[in-house]
């Protein structure tokens, strides 16, 4: 029992020295300026997105907020704003949208 947990320390103390080596492995090549040093930048994208609308905290890949829908990046906001002038410019458009409001029971 004691040597298990001897073993499993070791393996820990292992394990962290590979992960502070390639910190440092990192940080030389980009002092070299062989590589960027994008250690804040990838560590920021996996941040958790907060909603400016209602707070939420989403995944750092959500495009809308998961409570309120909002849009939460540049290229979900660039898509909707396509679909729409598509939309707009069908001849159908103003036919589908009477069709929308007249099924929600909305006045035209
Ligand atoms: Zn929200």
């Amino acid at each position: 029992m004691i040597n298990l947990e001897k073993k499993n320390q070791t393996e820990n103390n292992l394990a962290s020295r590979f992960v502070i080596g390639a910190d440092v492995e990192r940080e030389i090549l980009a002092n070299a300026g062989i590589i960027q040093d994008d250690t804040a930048f990838v560590e920021k994208r996996l941040e958790p997105v907060a909603c400016p609308r209602c707070k939420t905290r989403n995944s750092h890949d959500s495009q809308y907020c998961n409570v309120c829908s909002m849009v939460l990046n540049e290229k979900a906001a660039v898509q909707i704003s396509d679909s729409l002038e598509t939309a707009q410019v069908s001849s159908d458009y103003a036919a589908l949208l009477m069709a929308l409001r007249r099924d929600l029971g909305m006045k035209s």
